[in-house]
């Protein structure tokens, strides 16, 4: 069977950043399809995927003001109060942390979140919303545009098409949306994959993030709550095969070794998860009626731990101005619209990109003068007080939310 719906706008992808741009321009009055081609069941209560999430303040603000920030159990959420970078064996920390008086507590850098508690919560918070149409098992096929608005064919236990005046590609890094518009993109690899899992360990985390960058090796531990982490460990693609299929005593005892025993024993409590490292950033964010979001537009190297909090970004921009489109009667899929969003976007992203992408680089290699530029580099950074700040700023992202609808 195949039938016909109208609705504003169409999303492609019901991954977090979709989810979050629905809400967002649902809330500017708009009717919301979103078409995901997870089953319902897997959608609604997605399971642990081992990353662990680092949201800033505006991205913090920005889910509350969705409505999705409420729906996540305050047991879930850990602060982070200082993150420390060390290279090498005789370590000279770089240290960042928020300022704070004299002997006063401080304040987080930002927050933990698993990336399922995250898109449960939106989730959660979008199937109350009668002016979003919740679409699962449904894989998209086709984007046709015209000057009148855009058809989405898609495929689940039905055929389906949907017509709108806009579509948004949130479909992740190697969006299908974006390769049928024909929009490239500059594709990174990095040659290496990250395990992600969480270890249960003796001694206490004190809400510290460790980023270690030893010789054939990147290793973080990003404290979650209770006496356990997160353990990001990067290495070649063979290594991380050998560890994902390792019996558990022997796991742990190679990752104690490789943390170099500085949490006491430690043990696997989580399933593991491989992800290899290619980062994308599309040439461009726009097509006809059609804008991209989150990975699609850019699938960041999760180093610097923005990819999320950038899409929710791009979420927020592009709400604000198809929102202030359709307030004033305007086409919500112009290409003035679409313009102004791809403007704004790309300066919000292009420079954390290529920085992301230099500081990889440089930590991945283990070429001599790498290993000497990353020493001195953080050696030099920490005794560069405005750095310090200036990156911790960047960590925070305390900017105001832009001018959506209020709830
Ligand atoms: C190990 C790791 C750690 C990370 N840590 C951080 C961090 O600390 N901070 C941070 O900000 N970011 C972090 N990130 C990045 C963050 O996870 C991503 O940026 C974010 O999940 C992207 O969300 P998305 O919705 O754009 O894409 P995705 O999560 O990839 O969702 C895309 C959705 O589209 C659906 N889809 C695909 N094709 C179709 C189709 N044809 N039809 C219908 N549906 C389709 C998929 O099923 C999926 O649900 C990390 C990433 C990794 C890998």
């Amino acid at each position: 069977m195949s039938f016909s719906s109208d609705h504003d706008v169409t999303i492609v992808g019901g991954g977090p950043v979709g989810l979050a741009a629905a809400l967002a321009l649902q809330e500017t009055g708009l009717s919301v399809a979103v078409l995901e081609r997870a089953p319902s069941a897997v959608w609604a209560e997605p399971q642990f995927d081992g990353r662990e999430i680092a949201l800033t303040y505006h991205a913090r603000s920005f889910l509350e003001r969705l409505g999705a920030w409420q729906h996540i159990p305050d047991s879930v959420i850990c602060p982070l109060k200082e993150a420390r970078v060390e290279t090498g064996v005789h370590n000279h920390p770089l240290i960042f942390e928020a300022d704070r008086p004299a002997g006063a507590e401080g304040e987080p850098l930002g927050w933990l979140v698993s990336n399922n508690m995250i898109r449960r919560a939106l989730y959660a918070e979008a199937a109350t919303r009668s002016g979003i149409s919740l679409l699962s098992g449904t894989g998209v096929e086709t984007v046709r545009q015209d000057g009148n608005g855009a058809t989405v064919h898609a495929r689940g236990a039905t055929a389906l098409s949907l017509k709108s005046q806009l579509v948004i590609g949130a479909d992740g890094r190697f969006s299908p949306t974006r390769r049928r518009a024909g929009i490239g993109a500059v594709i990174h690899d990095f040659e290496r994959v990250m395990m992600v899992c969480r270890m249960a360990h003796d001694l206490p985390h004190h809400n510290v993030a460790l980023q270690w960058f030893a010789e054939g090796q990147t290793i973080a531990l990003l404290p979650v709550n209770g006496h356990a982490s997160s353990l990001v460990l990067t290495l070649p693609a063979a290594d991380i095969r050998r560890l994902m299929d390792a019996e558990q005593g022997a796991f742990n005892a190679e990752i104690m070794q490789r943390v170099g025993n500085r949490m006491g024993a430690m043990r696997l409590v989580s399933s593991r998860h491989a992800y290899p490292l290619k980062c994308v950033y599309a040439h461009r964010f726009t097509a006809r009626r059609l804008a991209l979001l989150g990975d699609a537009a850019v699938g960041m190297h999760p180093i610097t731990a923005h990819g999320f909090n950038l899409g929710l970004r791009g979420a927020e921009t592009l709400a604000t101005e198809v929102g202030a489109a359709f307030e004033s009667g305007r086409d919500i899929g112009g290409s003035d619209v679409l313009r102004r969003f791809e403007r704004r976007h790309r300066a919000a992203t292009m420079p954390l990109f290529a920085a992301t992408n230099g500081i990889a680089t440089l930590y991945t290699h283990d070429a001599a003068p790498f290993r000497l530029l990353r020493s001195v580099g953080l050696r030099v950074a920490d005794s560069l007080p405005p750095f310090k700040t200036a990156v911790t700023a960047m960590l925070m992202d305390r900017s105001p939310l832009s001018g959506m609808a209020e709830r």
